[in-house]
Parts: C-alpha cells; sequence; structure tokens
C-alpha cells in the first residue's frame, strides 16, 4: 500500500524524497478522491489538521462488552504470522509462494471447506509474466447479508524503504506487511466454523498487492477480483493490512471514510464498546490499497491500516515487531462486528 504523506518514522527523509520521486508516477486512476479535498500526491508537508486521541483511555472504559463465538486465539494466530515468514519471501514466481499459497487453501480448507483458488496472470511491463492466485472461501453462502473480509497475501519483492542501496534490492519477510492480515483472517475463519455467524462471511486473501515498484503494479489480486468476483457482491468489505504492529494504534482512513464511513462507524463502535484503545478517533491519512478496486468496482470497502510502522518495506519487517496481543485486538473487533450483523 502507499500513501499520500507520511511524517513519523526512522526513515522519514528516505520515504519523503521517495515519496516527492514516485508522486509523479502516482496512478490517478486509483486516487478516484485524491484531488478534490487539498491533499494531493505532491502534498507531502501539507498538514492534515487531523487530531488524534485515544477513543477511550483503558482505565476509562473497562470492556463492557464481549465478543460472541469461541475465543480468538492469540497464539495460534501469530503462529501463522511465523509461519507464513518461514515460507520465506512470498514474491510471486518464487518457492515462497507457492508454499504459502498451497497452505493457505489448506488451511481455509479445514474451516470454510470450499477453499479455492482464483488463478490469473499479469504482465509486467517490460518484465515477467507472473502467475498469481488470490485465495477464496465463504461461510454461509445463503445468507442474505455477505461480508467480504480481505487481505494481501503475497509480500513487497523490493525493500525500498531501506538507507543501504544494496539492501534496497533485497525481498521483505513481510511478517506485518502481508502476514499479519492473513494471520487473523485464518484465525478468525475458525471461530466462523466453530460458530457460525447469521450473516455470509466471504474471505478473500489476494495476491500482488505489493509487487511494485510503483503502483501501477500494485493492487493486482485486488484488480483482478474487482473485475472477476468469485462471489456474488458483498454488502461492504473490510480490509486488513499492517495490523500486527506491537504498538497498535490507527485512526479510520480517509479514503475508507470518504466511500464508506457508515462502515467505519460500525468498527469503531465494535472497538469502543470492547475498550480497544488501539482504534483511535479521526480520520488519517489517505492511503492506496487493496480496498481501492474493491470500491471502484462498487463496493462499500474500509481499509484497517496502521501505517505508522518504521520497518515498512524493509528488511526489519520481522515477526518481533509483531505481537499476538495486536492480531486479537483487530480479531475481536472484526468478530463483533460480524456477529452482531443482522
Ligand atoms: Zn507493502
Amino acid at each position: 500500500m502507499r500513501e499520500v504523506r507520511h511524517n513519523v518514522g526512522m526513515h522519514r527523509a528516505n520515504f519523503l524524497f521517495r515519496l516527492r520521486r514516485h508522486a509523479v508516477m502516482f496512478p490517478l486512476a486509483l486516487l478516484p478522491f485524491a484531488l478534490g479535498g487539498g491533499c494531493s500526491p505532491g502534498s507531502a508537508d501539507n498538514s492534515t489538521g487531523v487530531v488524534t486521541s485515544p477513543v477511550a483511555s483503558p482505565s476509562a472504559s473497562a470492556p463492557t462488552a464481549s465478543v460472541p463465538g469461541p475465543a480468538f486465539n492469540a497464539t495460534r494466530a501469530f503462529a501463522d504470522l511465523e509461519k507464513q515468514v518461514a515460507f520465506g519471501t512470498r514474491v510471486p514466481g518464487t518457492e515462497g509462494h507457492a508454499k504459502t499459497r498451497d497452505w493457505l487453501l489448506e488451511e481455509l480448507n479445514k474451516t470454510a471447506g470450499n477453499a479455492k483458488r482464483q488463478d490469473f496472470t499479469y504482465k509486467v511491463p517490460g518484465g515477467p509474466t507472473l502467475s498469481m492466485s488470490n485465495i477464496v472461501a465463504r461461510f454461509n453462502p445463503e445468507a442474505k447479508t455477505q461480508i467480504l473480509l480481505c487481505a494481501h497475501w503475497d509480500t513487497r519483492p523490493t525493500a525500498d524503504q531501506e538507507i543501504e542501496p544494496d539492501k534496497q534490492n533485497k525481498p521483505i519477510p513481510g511478517a506485518n506487511d502481508g502476514a499479519s492480515g492473513v494471520a487473523v483472517l485464518l484465525e478468525l475463519a475458525r471461530k466462523f466454523a466453530a460458530q457460525k455467524p447469521n450473516v455470509g462471511v466471504q474471505i478473500v486473501l489476494f495476491d500482488g498487492e505489493d509487487y511494485g515498484p510503483t503502483g501501477d503494479n500494485m493492487y493486482l489480486g485486488a484488480k483482478h477480483y474487482a473485475k472477476n468476483p468469485a462471489f456474488p457482491k458483498p454488502d461492504y468489505a473490510i480490509l486488513l493490512d499492517m495490523i500486527g504492529d506491537r504498538e497498535l494504534s490507527f485512526q479510520r482512513e480517509a479514503y475508507s471514510d470518504m466511500q464508506a464511513p457508515e462502515i467505519n462507524d460500525k468498527v469503531w463502535d465494535a472497538a469502543e464498546a470492547l475498550g480497544r484503545k488501539e482504534f483511535l478517533s479521526g480520520v488519517g491519512r489517505q492511503i492506496t490499497d487493496d480496498h481501492i478496486p474493491l470500491q471502484e468496482a462498487g463496493i462499500k470497502a474500509i481499509d484497517l491500516i496502521d501505517f505508522d510502522y518504521a520497518p515498512w518495506h524493509t528488511l526489519d519487517d520481522t515477526p518481533d515487531k509483531c505481537s499476538p496481543a495486536s492480531l486479537k485486538a483487530i480479531g475481536d473487533v472484526v468478530a463483533k462486528v460480524v456477529y452482531e450483523e443482522k
């Protein structure tokens, strides 16, 4: 995923340099709302004026609500994060990519029982033809209300936020950027298998989100899915990306809040009821991610993402930067939304 501005992290200077460089190449077609709100791809130094404050402090708001269904097993979810990283890089065309794809299919078949590969190819202009697979599975296909939950499972081939040039061409481990969202969805699938929600749940794991290096070669699985949906159009979609940071805290993503504020409301209401301090009030940055192709296909789609992650697109994006507690925070909130949906 990519964003319009960035103001934290150890790679700030490097990032801003790259941001300006990329700004010219930023795919405007993927920025349906970027130019109207005074925050354009070139506005790296503008302040958004966003006020950040917690929804509630843990002491002020002890959790009063509970999460339906069996407990989210944070230890198991974290083991799934580690397992993905242990497969190695999940760049299309690599051995780690193929092994991870097969394992995801197997894991989702243990719960949903109907997991499928959605294979497609993409010719990189001036580069290789990539073979990729979205992995899809669903619960309660017959239910009237359908919710799509998604994350990307591939990893970036280039650690382009590294300062040292000799590291920039290496693939990232992708513990947070890739594995975290998938780990939460695999564990949620176990919950849904153990206790069926009232609504239908469509799980889609996107390939090719992070190929890059620029936006025209990114979000490839989501773009393919938007044009070739495996399932009927859902009532809304929730994307999980970079939600494993052990210092998790984030605001509503700006494009999500422009297109589907009511879905953000559902999520933040659930977070508040659970006393989850990771969900901050206010609207944050504009981040182009897999939710944009879904939005462009007419699906209400939000992105839950914590972009304040110093190891972003570096070789330091490893499991020790993530935590089981963060996976559980997201898993519990999303589960509450799903189980309480009619
Ligand atoms: Zn990324």
